[in-house]
């Protein structure tokens, strides 16, 4: 078993739909014990899920307060002795945010969705950092998307979030690599959670891509956990820094097959 007798902590699991389960799931087969926050309206929901694999923890709390991600850090510690790995599944931007032309961004819009989405993992990090050197070290995996590279209309703030947060990924694995400390984006293709059904036009967002990437095909959430898998176990050993993609190949493409269609009807 890959993660036999390790540790992890997973933040951001509120449904079974989450991206942070589908990867929960991936790491608890390979052997390992694991924590999960949770926010107080959607505990009973990680609590049921979390009772489904035996041993596990769950703790409340809320990624806007360091107070309170220290204390998860301490209870973990306390029952698990150490940390091997950390997920960060979380993201948060007002609504009107994402409604309104990105122009109209409010200065507290702003701060919330850079606070939630991109300085906890900062803040994650930092706490985590004792827990894993009692291991020999550890790895950190966190979720991203295109936006942060690409106008997606009404991605907006988000899009300035994960372009922040895959920043952070780079300069955490600088801090931390001497600590044998690894820290990895993924970047998913659009996938139907609770977070994605905030963003007016998802569903074209998720249809499109899938009909433009090279496989044709949507991102699979069990696709997502496989890979974290991999960048969490000792086969990612030499890999860290990096904004990994699982979107079926779309971010490669410059131009869509009904792009160059309509571009031929044009000049013809
Ligand atoms: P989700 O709604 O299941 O997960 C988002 C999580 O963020 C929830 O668990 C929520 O409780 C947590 N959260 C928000 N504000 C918080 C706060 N103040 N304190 C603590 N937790 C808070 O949705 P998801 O799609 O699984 O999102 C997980 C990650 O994947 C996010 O970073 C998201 O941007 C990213 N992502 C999602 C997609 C997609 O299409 N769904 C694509 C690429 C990246």
């Amino acid at each position: 078993m890959l993660l036999e007798d390790t540790t992890g902590l997973i933040f951001g699991v509120s449904s079974r739909r989450s991206i942070a389960w589908a990867i929960a799931q991936s790491l608890a087969g390979a052997g390992a014990h694991l924590a999960f926050t949770y926010r107080e309206r959607v505990g009973h929901n990680v609590k049921a899920l979390a009772a489904t694999l035996p041993g596990s923890l769950t703790m409340k709390y809320d990624v806007r307060s360091d107070g309170e991600i220290q204390a998860v850090m301490d209870r973990v510690d306390g029952e698990f002795d150490g940390l091997d790995t950390l997920v960060h599944s979380v993201a948060f931007a007002p609504k009107e945010a994402l409604d309104k032309p990105y122009l109209h961004t409010t200065r507290q819009a702003f701060q919330t969705a850079l606070g939630v989405s991109a300085y906890s993992l900062i803040a994650m990090a930092r706490s985590a950092l004792p827990l894993m050197r009692k291991r020999g070290g550890g790895s950190i995996v966190t979720l991203t998307y295109l936006g942060s590279e690409r106008v997606f209309p009404n991605y907006n703030v988000m899009g300035v979030a994960k372009a922040a947060l895959e920043a952070s990924v780079r300069y955490l694995a600088h801090n931390l690599g001497p600590h044998n400390i690894r820290v990895n984006a993924i970047s998913a293709g659009p996938i139907k959670t609770l977070a994605a059904k905030g963003i007016r036009g998802f569903s074209e967002m998720h249809r499109g891509t899938a009909a433009a990437s090279p496989l044709k095909r949507d991102t699979e959430v069990s696709g997502l956990g496989d890979l974290s898998l991999l960048l969490t176990s000792d086969l990612g050993r030499g890999v860290t820094g990096q904004v990994i993609y699982l979107d079926s190949g779309y971010h490669i493409m410059g131009m869509t097959e009904r792009g160059r269609t309509a571009v031929s009807e044009l000049v013809s």
